[in-house]
């Protein structure tokens, strides 16, 4: 890559840092031991991964024996959503979650359906923030399972989820949050939130992919959905992925160490960013909250024009963002966000998410608003729509 790249997508992925990969390197190579293995290769493994679960419980403020080892974030959402419903099927078989879930929950969410749950979505409202009267009013007595995002990946919306877990605590369902947005960036523990069950995932932290947790609360039935050997407490079947784990450690005790700086860095970045986009390009919308929306997070749907040719746009000039959720790229589908968010299917077609990270500058920021201006006047000159309709309807 020789001309210049600019990687405005960390909510799909983060590079590696150094002292997560510094810290794994060993254990491909020379500690490589199955923490299963009755030796000294196995019990050196088993070290390592014992100072990563004590490190991460101590983060997100649990025992590390209610801490379980996943592949990463959609293992972790499938398991906690999958293993409450199997698992409490005689209480209920109402389930609630929020409409603007990530994919790995929606989906699960509707193949439960076909196994005879009854799935209830909460309300939000304008700005993806889940409506609590709406929420009390849907809860009840056989409901089993509550389950909202701490900050939603697309928007960027925080939602409230310490009342959410507490109106799900009156009816006695089990209230689950998927952190994976959230973890190294908010605050994530699981007392003060007050939930039962939480996601994370490495990769979008600075470590490395395939690799995540799930908080399990002590006490709680759950059934696995990997079975297979005595791993994770006979929970989690599968080789134990050690350099993964260690490289997840090292990577949220560096995202915690630095978080506040991190939180405000980023949002000088992203506040600049959104100012000079809604000063300077006209007709756009800025999704998602002013206040209260994960730091990294800017989402615009710019009118008359598609997001994936702003995005193709911006792709050739060198900077790297996304159309919507990354999951939903390369699909022609509204954003599921969006829409849950009242905006009209053309707008909910023509968004672009920009997730900014701690390495990212204020120079590419400008540079970045700079070649939107440029991109979106020349994509409007081309579009007839904007020709028909847009100084007389938007003005
Ligand atoms: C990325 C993401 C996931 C999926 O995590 P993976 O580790 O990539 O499987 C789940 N939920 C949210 C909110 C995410 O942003």
């Amino acid at each position: 890559m020789d001309k210049k790249q600019i990687y405005f997508d960390h909510a799909a992925t983060t590079p590696l840092c150094k002292e997560a990969l510094d810290e794994m390197l060993p254990y491909f190579t020379q500690i490589f031991g199955n923490p299963n293995s009755q030796h000294a290769y196995g019990r050196q493994a088993v070290d390592a991964v014992d100072k990563a679960r004590d490190s991460i419980a101590k983060i997100i403020n649990c025992k590390p024996n209610e801490l379980y080892f996943t592949s990463g974030g959609t293992e972790s959402d499938n398991w906690a959503l999958r293993g409450i419903a199997n698992a409490y099927k005689q209480k209920g078989k109402h389930i609630v979650i929020s409409p603007i879930e990530h994919a790995a929950m929606l989906a699960t969410a509707n193949a439960l359906k076909k196994d005879g749950f009854e799935i209830e979505f909460m309300k939000v409202d304008e700005y993806g923030v889940v409506d609590l009267e709406h929420l009390k009013s849907i809860v009840r007595d056989d409901t089993i399972f509550v389950g909202c995002m701490l900050a939603n990946n697309e928007v960027g919306t925080i939602e409230p989820i310490k009342e959410i877990a507490k109106i799900a605590h009156e009816h006695g369902a089990v209230c689950f949050t998927d952190a994976v947005q959230a973890a190294g960036v908010l605050k994530t523990d699981v007392k003060e939130l007050g939930v039962d069950m939480m996601s994370m995932s490495s990769h979008k932290i600075y470590g490395p992919k395939g690799v995540g947790a799930l908080y399990i609360r002590n006490g709680l039935k759950t059934q696995s959905i990997i079975t297979g050997g005595h791993q994770e407490r006979m929970k989690r079947g599968g080789t134990t992925n050690v350099p993964g784990i260690v490289g997840f450690a090292k990577a949220f005790e560096i995202a915690e160490r630095d978080r506040e700086k991190n939180f405000e860095y980023v949002s000088s970045l992203r506040d600049r960013f959104i100012d000079r986009v809604l000063a300077e390009v006209p007709f756009v919308k800025l999704n998602g909250p002013r206040e209260n929306r994960l730091p990294a997070n800017a989402d615009f749907s710019f009118k008359f024009i598609e997001g994936e040719s702003i995005l193709f746009s911006l792709d050739l000039a060198g900077i790297s963002v996304s159309s919507g959720s990354a999951c939903s790229s390369g699909s022609l589908e509204p954003s599921h966000v969006l829409l849950a968010l009242g905006l009209p299917e053309e707008l909910a077609h023509g968004s672009i998410r920009f997730s900014f990270g701690k390495h990212n500058t204020v120079e590419e920021v400008d540079y970045a608003v700079e070649t939107i201006k440029e991109a979106v006047q020349r994509l409007r000159e081309m579009s007839p729509l904007f020709k028909a309709e847009g100084e007389i309807k938007y003005v």
